[in-house]
């Protein structure tokens, strides 16, 4: 139906080891949203991204994507199905060029981002082809990152705090790019401790402690419960 989710995470739990750190995840992911997890450090936000793509060894439970289970297949299926993952350290090349880094993701599936449109999109970019990342500014590694993972296809993105440690600017700019990817039809799912700037490009909003998702509020509503997002986030 319309309304049937994109991805439907249910009863998610993941392990480091002997570590238990998702204790039943739950959350819906409808076609076009961008929807944020919240939560304190050590939540377990990142390590619900990297249970999603696949890449947390020890994980039980049930992620649907498109309505295809995806718990237990490698990490390459899930990206082929179409999530891509950017996570908190920027995976970049930073050996390497601009242009570099752009052609060796591998397209992993058809629609991948042209070239052009990654430079109409991150101008910035265009400019520092040729430039060893390196070189760059944490807010063009950023942009690198994201590009990268738009080449690959994918139409699901899980963004693990891409405003980290930049400038108002160009967190201004990583606002502008999500909601473009999100009127182009991209879904997105963000891990951000910055509650302002989750609070002007989300839907909705995931709230996560000590490895459950404990409520769920629509962005419209956050005035009206500042308070209680307050005492989650403890701030
Ligand atoms: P943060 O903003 O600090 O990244 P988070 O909500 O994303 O918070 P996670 O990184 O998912 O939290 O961490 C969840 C729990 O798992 C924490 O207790 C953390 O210490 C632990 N943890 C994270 N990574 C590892 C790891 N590689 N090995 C063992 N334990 C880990």
């Amino acid at each position: 139906s319309a309304s049937a989710p994109l991805l439907a995470v249910r009863d998610l739990e993941g392990w480091y080891g002997e570590s238990h750190v998702l204790h039943g995840i739950e959350f819906d992911v409808a076609p076009g949203e961008v929807v944020t997890l919240l939560g304190r450090n050590g939540a377990g936000k990142t390590t619900t991204l990297k249970a999603i793509m696949g890449i947390l060894a020890k994980r039980k439970g049930s992620v649907q994507f498109e309505g295809r289970e995806l718990i237990g297949a490698p990490s390459r299926a899930i990206a082929k199905a179409g999530i891509a993952l950017c996570p908190e350290e920027r995976a970049i090349f930073s050996s390497l060029s601009v242009d570099e880094n752009l052609m060796l993701p591998p397209v992993v599936k058809p629609g991948g981002m042209a070239l052009d449109t990654i430079f109409e999109m991150f101008p910035n970019l265009k400019e520092r082809l040729n430039s060893q990342g390196t070189k760059l500014s944490g807010g063009e590694q950023q942009m690198l990152a994201i590009a990268r993972i738009l080449r690959t296809g994918a139409k699901m993105l899980l963004l693990d705090e891409p405003t980290e440690g930049l400038a108002p600017v160009i967190v201004q700019q990583i606002g502008r790019t999500i909601s473009r990817l999100k009127s182009e039809g991209y879904t997105i799912v963000l891990v951000e401790q910055n509650f302002h700037f989750a609070a002007s490009v989300a839907d909705r909003h995931y709230v996560v402690e000590q490895g459950r998702v404990i409520d769920m509020i629509p962005n419209a509503e956050l005035g009206a419960n500042t308070e209680k997002l307050h005492a989650y986030l403890g701030v």
